[in-house]
């Protein structure tokens, strides 16, 4: 198997195109016009797309499938009931996609919209992908819907580990589990993880930003459960504190344990 991951202009979001023998699964196509079409000119030069996989649903992830019209698209069993259900959350996401594109011009012809071919992937899945097999992790905590992807000794985890942010937690506790359950996954027989933004890591790489988040987590739990509000303004962030907006970041996570920080 061959592995590609082009990079977008955008907070290094990342598509990962997996190819083997004629048969590519691209995952979260992102982002902008120009960066679809050099990812549909290289799922043409290694062969077909076979499918398109959603990592989960935020807006940034999954407006390219539109490059890609003929395969079909796998998903967070969750998400596709979200969509086929007509769920404001799902119509949030593309009302999003839509809001950053008129902020910043950025034509999109063939429109917001979800993919007609949504495929519902459960936790512990194993599909063959044309000549890829994948298998699905249940991996909520982001967002409720998100999805890892283990190809063979590689880890697609979405917008997890990645170093170049800090959590953008939906829910605490959930994502303390998904960062527990990475953690075991890491320590074993794993040899690269792909995030959804930011560069390949070495599994011993991920391993540490799991458990600097990790820590990171329990540190914003414990301050909710207390009431502790200079505790909370006081957590150290695990990276990128130099970012501008990440310090926004930690206060919309305080908010998720009941801390309001001003
Ligand atoms: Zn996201």
């Amino acid at each position: 198997m061959q592995i590609d991951v082009l990079t977008s202009g955008i907070w290094q979001t990342t598509t990962t195109i997996l190819s083997h023998a004629g048969t590519c699964v691209v995952v979260d196509p992102a982002y902008f016009p120009r960066e679809l079409a050099a990812i549909a000119a290289r799922v043409a030069e290694l062969g077909r797309a076979e499918a398109v996989v959603f990592t989960h649903g935020h807006w940034d992830h999954v407006m390219g499938h539109t490059a890609l019209p003929d395969a079909p698209v796998w998903l967070h069993r969750g998400l596709a009931e979200a969509i086929a259900g007509g769920d404001p959350r799902a119509a949030r996401y593309l009302e999003d996609a839509r809001e950053f594109d008129s902020r910043w011009y950025v034509p999109r012809p063939a429109g917001h919209r979800w993919p007609t071919t949504l495929c519902g992937l459960g936790d512990g899945e194993r599909v063959e992908l044309g000549a890829i097999a994948v298998r699905a992790l249940d991996l909520p905590g982001h967002s409720p819907d998100g999805l890892g992807l283990v190809v063979e000794d590689v880890l697609l985890v979405g917008d997890y580990l990645s170093p170049c942010e800090i959590p953008f937690v939906d829910d605490p506790a959930a994502y303390r589990r998904t960062l527990q359950r990475l953690i075991d996954l890491l320590g074993r027989d794993l040899r690269e993880v792909i995030p959804g933004h930011g560069p390949r890591l070495t599994a011993a790489e991920a391993l540490a930003i799991a458990r600097a988040d990790l820590a990171y987590l329990e540190k914003l739990i414990a301050t909710g459960h207390r009431r502790d509000v200079a505790g909370a303004r006081a957590i150290e962030l695990p990276r990128a504190a130099d970012v501008v907006g990440m310090s926004d970041h930690h206060r919309d996570n305080c908010a998720k344990v009941g801390i309001a920080l001003r």
